[in-house]
């Protein structure tokens, strides 16, 4: 079965490679590594924030 590793996004063959699903063992640990550190959590709030100063903006439109 192919894999795309959820790394690099290379694809991978889980008959083929011991990594499966990632590429390789750098990957595999690599993905560990993300998740210890939060990295995964902490994309999310920037688009919060865009949503956030267009409300500002439209709220100034109104006013004048
Ligand atoms: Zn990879």
């Amino acid at each position: 079965m192919i894999w795309r590793c959820p790394i690099c996004r290379r694809p991978t063959d889980s008959a083929a490679d011991r990594h499966s699903p990632f590429c390789s063992e750098r990957c595999r640990l690599g993905d560990l590594g993300a998740w210890a550190s939060g990295r995964y959590a902490i994309s999310e709030p920037a688009l919060e924030f865009d949503d956030a100063d267009f409300a500002a903006r439209e709220e100034e439109d109104n006013e004048t």
